[in-house]
């Protein structure tokens, strides 16, 4: 069985997937992910939209002698399967333009959620001001700065990319982080409840237009709360 990770590609070649931290990789994973790929592949890595890299064109003779060697540089192969993938966020922590830590709530998500089991897949991405729009509608769920109230965060969900591209629906309730966690395990809940392969969250959600309404009935109580 290929592990979680292991993309099979083109003429019986195999990618490898690293997840970093929220798309940060520390120099020294870098220098071991570099290694790998020439020992192993063809000596050329991918960067990827979600902030992972991928090693490219390994054979399968080499598989298991590269899983052993990224275990032992403590790398994180995954981001792939049927799970909440890697937590995307955007430069906002450094950006100028940021409006809060970004990075340091995109990681805190990934603790909790990323390899989460979902019926397909299901994209969190976590972005620090209005230039990145487009992106948070693009994810199952999407995170951005509430503009109406410092200090609290909107959500878009249901946004697709892929071959049926659609935006995310913005839910105008704003949140505190404690809100905003909660609200998205009730989201990926509702999700793994209702959800069966190979739907995304967005066709679940709208062959059962009462799930919308739970959603938004359930983000206004927490706010009551
Ligand atoms: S979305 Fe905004 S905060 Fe994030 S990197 Fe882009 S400009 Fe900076």
């Amino acid at each position: 069985m290929i592990p979680a990770g292991i993309i099979h590609q083109k003429n019986n070649f195999y990618t490898a997937r690293i997840v970093g931290n929220c798309g940060e990789f520390s120099a020294q994973e870098l220098i071991a992910i570099a290694q790998i790929a020439s020992t192993y592949g063809n000596g050329k890595i991918t960067a990827t939209s979600r902030g992972t890299i991928e090693i490219e064109q390994i054979s399968p003779d080499n598989i298991e002698s590269m899983l052993a060697e990224i275990k032992a540089h403590n790398l994180r192969l995954g981001g792939t399967g049927t799970t909440v993938r890697a937590i995307v966020s955007c430069k906002g922590t450094t950006c100028t333009k940021g409006l809060y830590d970004v990075h340091a709530l995109a990681t805190e998500l990934d603790d909790l959620f990323y390899g989460q089991i979902v019926p397909k897949k299901l994209k969190i991405g976590v972005f620090g001001c209005i230039n990145s729009l487009g992106k948070a509608k693009s994810q199952d769920i999407g995170i951005m700065p509430s503009f109406k109230n410092p200090h609290k965060f909107e959500i878009y969900i249901g946004g697709l990319l892929g071959n049926s591209p659609v935006y995310g629906q913005h839910i105008d309730i704003a949140l505190n982080k404690e809100q905003l966690i909660c609200a998205i395990k009730f989201i990926i809940e509702i999700y793994q409840k209702n959800g069966k392969y190979p739907q995304r969250l967005r066709k679940v959600l709208d062959t059962n237009p009462n799930l919308w309404q739970e959603i938004t009935d359930y983000l206004t109580k927490l706010i009551q709360k």
